[in-house]
């Protein structure tokens, strides 16, 4: 079950936050500056919307401290301000200086909507700005010489290129780490925090198109024994073993995680708790029936488990991974080697 989406937003939005910030606190000191220096030239419409930018960015300071809607606020602020600035460039009496503010959309549009519409947003505005540039300019033989005009493109389209290819690495290595983050070490299973990750995901969709989940706890029988008797390291080994047959075992929607130790939940997406026991007793009886093999030594091993679904035993993971795991302790007072059923009456057969 890959998509490290939602997550990855949630990781971008401080530092995107910050470089809201930023900006806005420059807008404001720059609108009061430019509008200053504006008015004693007598450009006073320009002023005038340097003025209100600068107040909507006071306003959206303020908006943003505890807003649960940054990427909205993002776009906001971002779309006033880039037209601001291509209002700046229409103004007949503003200089062709103006223009090298272009050379700042690709930067700011990238750090605050991240790689694809960072991009989008930077290239509209740079063509508007580079038409607006054509129309202005046009008949000034000193500015439309090819020298000065290529000079221009190619700055623009170094920064937007280099704007570009630093999102997708850093969201690339963002990625990654957050990965590592929630990928057990030793089964490359998932951990814990990305079975909540997935969850949180998984009921609102399941809430939304009243589908079932089911969340197995699996936990190895006697593992201390298998420490014991064959070592550390073949205990890990074990682990390992019994982490590829969940995979081969289950679908590519379904979740494997380690939540510690011997102990596994798995998460079934689209599967009530009988199709849950189903699988969960067909996971049962391939650990059962699969010896690992290391050295010249045969080591056996069983689990047991439980079930719980979404809604009749509880809303939360939580809730649902304390019910499984009762169940679970129920197989092990039964003799292990069982799975014990969601409405705790049929436990499997032990074979
Ligand atoms: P039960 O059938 O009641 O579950 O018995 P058990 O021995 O499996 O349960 P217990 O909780 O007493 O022991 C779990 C053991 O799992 C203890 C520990 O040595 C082992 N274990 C936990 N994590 C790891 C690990 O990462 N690697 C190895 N090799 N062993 C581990
Ligand atoms: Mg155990
Ligand atoms: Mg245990």
């Amino acid at each position: 079950m890959e998509s490290y989406k939602e997550p990855l937003r949630e990781l971008a939005r401080p530092y995107r936050k910050a470089v809201l910030k930023a900006l806005l606190v420059l807008t404001i000191m720059g609108g009061a500056l430019f509008a200053a220096l504006n008015i004693s030239t007598g450009s006073y419409v320009l002023a005038a919307v340097e003025m209100a930018m600068g107040a909507y960015a006071i306003f959206v300071f303020r908006a943003i401290r505890y807003t649960r809607h940054l990427e909205r606020w993002i776009i906001a602020y971002a779309i006033p301000f880039f037209t601001a600035m291509m209002f700046a460039m229409i103004t007949p009496r503003a200089t062709s200086t103006v223009h090298a503010w272009v050379l700042l959309i690709p930067i700011i549009s990238h750090l605050l909507m991240g790689r694809r519409l960072g991009l989008a947003v930077a290239v509209f505005y740079m063509s508007v700005a580079a038409i607006i540039f054509m129309f202005k300019h046009q008949g000034q033989a000193d500015m439309m010489q090819a020298l000065p005009i290529t000079n221009i493109a190619v700055i623009s389209l170094c920064i937007l290129v280099f704007s570009h290819v630093y999102e997708v690495t850093r969201e690339q290595s963002e990625r990654q780490l957050l990965k590592i983050a929630q990928t057990d070490t030793l089964t490359g299973l998932a951990n814990r925090a990305r079975l909540s990750d997935i969850f949180e995901r998984e009921q609102q969709r399941a809430r939304r198109y009243n589908t079932p989940i089911t969340i197995l706890a699996l936990d190895l029988d006697h593992f201390k024994a298998v420490n014991d008797r064959y070592g550390h390291e073949t205990g890990d080994m074990a682990l390992q073993h019994v982490a590829r047959i969940f995979r081969e075992c289950l679908r590519a929607t379904d979740l494997p995680a380690r939540l510690g130790g011997e102990e596994f939940g798995i998460l079934l997406t689209n599967t009530n708790s009988q199709q849950g026991l189903e699988v969960a007793e067909k996971i049962r009886v391939a650990v059962a029936s699969t010896p690992l093999h290391v050295n010249n030594d045969v080591i056996r091993l069983t689990l047991s488990g439980g079930v719980a679904e979404f809604g009749t035993d509880g809303d939360t993971l939580r809730d649902l991974v304390r019910e499984a795991d009762r169940r679970l302790y129920h197989a092990k007072d039964a003799g292990r080697n069982q799975i014990i059923p969601a409405d705790n009456r049929h436990p499997g057969n032990v074979s």
